[in-house]
This record gives structure tokens, sequence and C-alpha cells, in this order.
């Protein structure tokens, strides 16, 4: 069965590729979700979000409570009665914020991070961000971010935060030696390979953006160059190329074929040579495609149909289609940034059906009609579609996974492989 919608009205062109938009109901998490990844990268920050207590209840539940650590987020409630004065609710965050930097000297950095109730926007947290870093400096910089639901999918927090994060970054010398920045949050692990990778390629120095410690921000100027190693950093990239780094534009690290090119796109812009990375990058090339393989019995072939979530969708498709020969239903995504995804969208099976934004219950009927043998979606989404017969996985457990390079590569494959092999396990018995 392979029946399309009609997007005649609502179709443009993207590469030889049709697209759907849809501006309906989402289903999707908001921006402060990113907190429970990047509360662990940055290893001396806070994240005190200014919200209610469903703020609090998202934070909580979906971080878990750390029993035996001090935790290094927290929710500052804020409701109706704090609004009868604002000068109030700002006195209050003064005094929070004091108590918190009193006990807690470990912070460096504390991000006041915004939420979307009315009574949270209705206070100005840039300029609370300016007050208290003035109080506070220079033990503890003072930022803000937005994690609101209404303006973020879940990934934007961290495009949000990092972006905040740039107009303090020290600016590198006109004279200084071109340096490689890579921006997007990632597994320490996958950070280790990394730098030892463009050591093998004699490129350097290479900074990652955010960094481990608040205060090891990398410099950026004129002869920074940066790729991006997630797909929806686009405040993050404007906001670098605003401070003059060159954008590499290439696909993103996902997969072998992925890992590649990106990591191809580094060593042009370093005046590599083809024979040494070559060299550098085959003996990992083969490991990681003999890997992968061990998931192409259970993938191949194979149906995937992908909800608008995490903004991963494209080259996660790519990777899916083209190293596990997995046939693409439909890719959903948030946002279709035809900038930093050109070359992933040149890389898509010709007629690839990509949908941009969501009317919820249409799209669930499409994916109903299709009963597509894997779905990819939001936990909200999971629960119901998996009582129904499909099998899903949650996009949100790839932000949780190492999954970016070589090493990595058969892991990711695995995650999809895995809800398959579940549901064959739950047929048996
Ligand atoms: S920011 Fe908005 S969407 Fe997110 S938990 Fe708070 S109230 Fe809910």
């Amino acid at each position: 069965m392979n029946i399309r919608p009609d997007i005649s009205e609502t179709a443009i062109g993207c590469g030889s590729a049709p697209v759907l938009r849809e501006r309906g109901q989402r289903e999707v998490f908001c921006g402060l979700t990113g907190i429970i990844w990047l509360h662990r990268k940055i290893q001396d920050a806070f994240f005190l979000v200014v919200g209610s207590r469903t703020c609090a209840h998202l934070i909580q539940s979906a971080a878990g409570v750390m029993i035996f650590a001090e935790p290094r987020f927290a929710t500052a409630i804020l409701d109706e009665r704090d609004l009868a004065g604002m000068n109030d609710a700002n006195d209050e965050l003064d005094r929070v914020v004091a108590r918190l930097l009193e006990r807690r000297p470990d912070i460096k950095l504390l991000f006041l991070v915004g939420s979307c109730p009315s009574e949270v926007i209705k206070l100005d947290l840039s300029r609370a961000a300016l007050r208290l870093s003035q109080a506070h400096m220079p033990r503890v910089r003072v930022l803000n971010y937005s994690g609101s639901g209404i303006e973020t999918t879940f990934t934007q927090g961290e495009d949000a935060c990092l972006a905040a994060l740039i107009p303090t970054l020290p600016a590198a010398p006109a004279n200084a030696p071109p340096s490689l920045l890579i921006a997007g949050a990632l597994a320490d692990i996958v950070e280790d390979q990394w730098l030892r990778t463009f050591a093998a390629l004699g490129i350097g120095p290479v900074h990652f953006l955010p960094p481990r410690r608040a205060n090891d921000l990398p410099p950026v100027g004129p002869n920074t160059v940066f790729l991006l190693a997630q797909p929806f950093l686009n405040d993050t990239a404007r906001a670098l190329e605003e401070r003059g780094a060159r954008y590499l534009p290439a696909p993103f690290p996902l997969g072998v074929e992925g890992t590649t090119l990106w990591l191809k796109a580094a060593a042009q812009a370093f005046g590599v040579d083809d024979a040494l990375f070559d060299k550098v990058t085959q003996p990992s090339i083969f490991r990681a495609r003999q890997a992968i393989k061990r998931h192409s019995a259970t993938l191949s072939g194979r149906r995937v149909f992908f909800f608008p979530d995490s903004q991963l969708e494209v080259p996660l498709a790519r990777f899916l289609a083209r190293e596990l020969d997995m046939e693409l239903v439909e890719v959903g995504t948030p946002y279709l940034h035809q900038t930093h995804l050109a070359h992933e969208l040149d890389l898509l099976p010709a007629g690839t059906l990509l949908s941009e934004g969501q009317d919820v219950d249409r799209q669930l009927d499409r994916c109903r009609l299709q009963q597509p043998d894997l779905v990819v979606c939001g936990l909200g989404l999971a629960n119901p579609l998996e009582a129904e017969g499909l099998t899903t996985k949650w996009s949100i457990e790839l932000m949780f996974t190492p999954t970016q390079g070589y090493e990595q590569a058969a892991d990711l494959a695995e995650l999809f492989a895995r809800p398959l092999n579940r549901r064959a396990r739950l047929k048996v018995a």
C-alpha cells in the first residue's frame, strides 16, 4: 500500500522532494527538556527554570531526582500571587538566586530558563540576568534563554542555550591560527574520539560548544570555522556567524556516510590531502560498516514513519535509507532548515515524502493508513500507537544516547532494531 496525501495545495519544492507543510495541532515536548542533557554536559552550570508547577513536574520526572548528588537544575515556581507587584517577583528571584549561590559555591554559570506560563512571560528575564550577573560577577555569570513550549520544540532549548552563550565567548585575536569549533552538545566519549581523529588529520586547535567547564569557553573570530554536530542549531549558527565564524556546510555525523562527509568538510577547510584523510578514516569506516551489518537483517526493507519531534529526523532518515536499506514512508520534522539540511536533502531517496510542522490528527490518519513497520515519535504518541499494534521508537532516546561518529553508528542502528526485535519476541511468546 502506498497512499500519499494530497499535497497539491500545501506542497513546496525542496530539491526533488515534495514537502507537505502543516500548521495544526502539535504533539511535542517543550525546550525545557534540553536541560536534561545540558546540565550533564556543562559540569559547573546550573539551570534555574522560572516557571510553574507543571514545569517543575516535567523537569523532575524527565530528569529524575538525584538522591546522592546535588542537582544542577531546579524550578523557581512563580504563581499569580507573585505578580501582584512585578518588583516583588524580581526581588523574590534575586533572593532565590542569592540563596542558591551561597549554598552552592561550585556553580560558575547560572542559566535563568524562561517558560511559557503567562506569569513568566511578563517577567523580563534578560534584564534579571543582567542585574544578577552584575551582582554576582566575577564568581558567577548569569545568562537567560527561553525553553518555552510556545516557541520551541524540545531540542530548540539547546539551541537557545548555546546562542545565549555565544556573546560571552572570548574574541580570538585577528592573527590567531585557524581553529575549528564543533557546535552541539555531545557525549564526552564522542568528543574524545573526534579529538583523536582531528589530531591524526593534523586539524587543530579544536574546541567544543558547549564546553565541559563554564570557564573553558572557546574563542571565536574570523579565523574560526565551525561544524554543526546537531541539525537544530539555527540560532547558534547565526550567532556564531555574527561573531565572524564561518559555517562549514556538511551532512550531520550520523552513520558512516554522514560522519565521513562531515569530517571531510573540516579536512577540506584545513587543506588535508585525500590520501591522509583516507588513511585516517578507512579503518573506522570498515569497522563501523561491519558493525552496522548486524542490524541489516532486522531493518532492511522495513518501512519507517517519522513524526516531527527532535529535528534529527532528516539525517536519521538518510542514514536508515542509505545504510540500512529502510523504506521511508514519511519524514516529518518540526522545521526544515533548508541551508543546514541542504546536503542531507540531496542524499534522501528521490521522491521521499517530507512534512514540516504538524497537524497531528491528519498525520496520525496517514500513519494508520500506511501501517509502517516502525514509527519514530514523541512519548505522547508512542503509547497509543503501540496499543494499536504499531511498533514505535521514542525520538527523545536519540538525544540521550551517544549516536554520532563511526564508533556509535552500530549503536544508532540498534536503537531502531531494538523495538522491532522486541515486537518479534512478543509475537513468538
Ligand atoms: S514551559 Fe510550558 S510546556 Fe514546558 S513544562 Fe512549562 S508550562 Fe509546560
